[in-house]
């Protein structure tokens, strides 16, 4: 019978499994809804329980099963293997999620930041098989970042490397949640383009076919701005070229600091498509330097919402399992 390793990626909307063979291959999946309101107790049995139930289901018995990795938003203490604190899920403070499921399913366990995890789903299974150094941007509420380095994940000498959304990007900028002003997901996450289109309407009067919108809705999301910028809009058209500009002055920093093979964009943003790729490898270019042609890469993830369940299941491979391709 196959080895597999087990998934789990935890967000504040679901729980995620997946199990995934030696080859990579994923042997099932799963997904229920995160409880989040029921606190952290709830969600550690829902997560046991799940993971549980999908090994059954596929018929594969614990001594089949090399170890569970765990895709979790923090911040956390990932030597400890412990979860300081979530935004999404009240009391979740000091929780030791680790060893937690490890013993709930009698299975080694490792935890890893969800950015991370993502990224190394997409280095093991999608945009990014194959590729030495890459690095992925995951576009939502803020952003993400994972970097992968000779097939490691890299998570700098505290556990806190490849913050990449928290790059300043303009300085004496906005004011961001981490205690700094002008981070880049202040500008380029799917939530910054979105509240900067806003923000142009109600505060600077500006016409947009976006304002009637606006007050309908009540609110704007950045699929919005794209389906405004495509019709025509010229707010939206500028609103976003602007954050795509700043999400490319990132890339290029990327690129200068570490000169990945790949930079992976996923995320909310990411589902425009070539809508964001198009422009962003435009400002990319633009802002590369000339002394030497550009050699990295921008492309979509591949794996759409399955990255941090796959990354999961492979940062367990890559801890408990004995190949050395891992
Ligand atoms: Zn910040």
């Amino acid at each position: 019978m196959a080895k597999v390793c087990i998934g789990i990626d935890l967000g504040g909307t679901f729980i995620k499994f997946a199990l995934l063979d030696e080859e990579m291959s994923m042997r099932g999946s799963a997904q229920v809804p995160t409880p989040a309101d029921a606190g952290p107790d709830s969600v550690i049995e829902t997560m046991v329980s799940g993971a549980a139930e999908l090994l059954d289901r596929e018929g594969i018995s614990a001594g089949n099963v090399v170890g569970v990795g765990i895709g979790s938003p923090g911040p956390l203490d990932l030597d400890a293997g412990v979860v300081i604190g979530m935004p999404n899920i009240s009391g979740f403070v000091n929780i030791p999620l680790r060893d937690r499921i490890g013993d709930g399913l009698g299975i080694p366990a490792v935890l890893e930041n969800d950015a991370s995890v993502a990224a190394l789903g997409e280095y093991l299974c999608g945009s990014g098989k194959g590729m030495d150094v890459m690095v992925m941007l995951t576009l939502g509420t803020g952003i993400g970042g994972g970097m992968v380095i000779a097939g490691r994940l890299a998570r700098g000498a505290h556990g806190i490397g490849a913050e990449a959304g928290h790059m300043i990007v303009e300085p004496d900028g906005e004011p961001c949640p981490c205690g700094q002003r002008g981070c880049l997901e202040r500008y380029a996450s799917a939530s910054a383009l979105a509240r900067y289109a806003r923000r142009l309407i109600e505060q600077d009067r500006r016409k947009s076919s976006l304002a009637d919108l606006l007050g309908r809705k009540g609110d704007l999301d950045a699929v919005d701005v794209n389906e405004a910028r495509r019709a025509g809009d010229a707010l939206a058209a500028e609103v976003w070229d602007r954050s795509i500009r700043y999400l490319a002055v990132g890339c290029v920093s990327i690129a200068r600091l570490l000169d990945p093979d790949l930079i992976v964009l996923g995320g909310g943003l990411a589902k425009a498509g070539d809508d964001l790729l198009g422009p962003l490898r435009r400002h990319f270019s633009r802002l590369n330097w000339t002394i030497d042609e550009q050699k990295t890469a921008l492309a979509l993830a591949s794996l759409g919402n399955d990255a941090g369940v796959v990354g999961a299941a492979g940062a367990a491979w890559k801890r408990f399992g004995n190949c050395a391709e891992h």
